[in-house]
């Protein structure tokens, strides 16, 4: 079976100049892409062949686990942002954003301040547990929630790749502008 690269659900230009189109085609472009084409030349004559993502994320290691994750996280991460949105959630997800943090300004500084100290290369998350709590979780490299047991509602990538091009070293001014984009809809999809 082969993996296809998903199209985005917006055009290159559209998240500007939050993020510039320069970024989204290195990163949707080349990085992503990467990932599509490491993860069909991986999968090749394995177990793996005719696998679905999910099941090539949960059951595989090494480069093949990696290339795996990072295609999931990446289409995960293009449907967290949007043009026109960011601001205050809305729906259900605001609702238990309150009840945990207070507020969401208070939810805002802890996720921000968990991203801007995620050491290395990794991604920041909101995720459910099976009680359906709310957490902020930080992980490192291609790790993903799924293999916590976890349910992803939002991410931001953290790796430099996401922000070299327009923030260079800075990434909280990327954090920051990461804000202004978030599609709330899509997050509390994920609930
Ligand atoms: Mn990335």
């Amino acid at each position: 079976m082969e993996h296809k690269l998903p199209e985005l659900p917006w055009s290159n230009d559209a998240l500007a100049p939050h993020i510039s189109p320069e970024t989204i085609e290195y990163h949707y472009g080349k990085h992503h892409a990467a990932y599509v084409s490491k993860l069909n030349d991986g999968i090749k004559g394995t177990e793996f062949e005719n696998s679905s993502l999910e099941d090539i994320i949960k059951k595989s290691k090494g480069g093949l686990f990696n290339n795996a994750a990072q295609v999931w996280n990446h289409t995960f991460y293009w449907n967290c942002l949007a043009p026109n949105a960011g601001g205050a959630p809305t729906g259900a997800v605001a609702e238990k954003i309150n009840a945990k943090w207070g507020s969401f300004d208070k939810f805002k500084e802890e996720f921000s301040n968990s991203a801007a100290t995620n050491f290395g290369s990794g991604w920041t998350w909101l995720v459910t547990d099976g009680s359906g709590e709310l957490s902020i979780l930080n992980t490192d490299d291609a790790d993903t929630p799924m293999t916590h047991g976890l349910n992803a509602l939002m991410t931001i990538d953290v790796w430099e790749h996401a922000y070299y091009v327009d923030y260079r070293n800075a990434r909280p001014s990327y954090i920051e502008a990461f804000w202004k984009l978030v599609n709330w809809d899509f997050v509390n999809s994920n609930l």
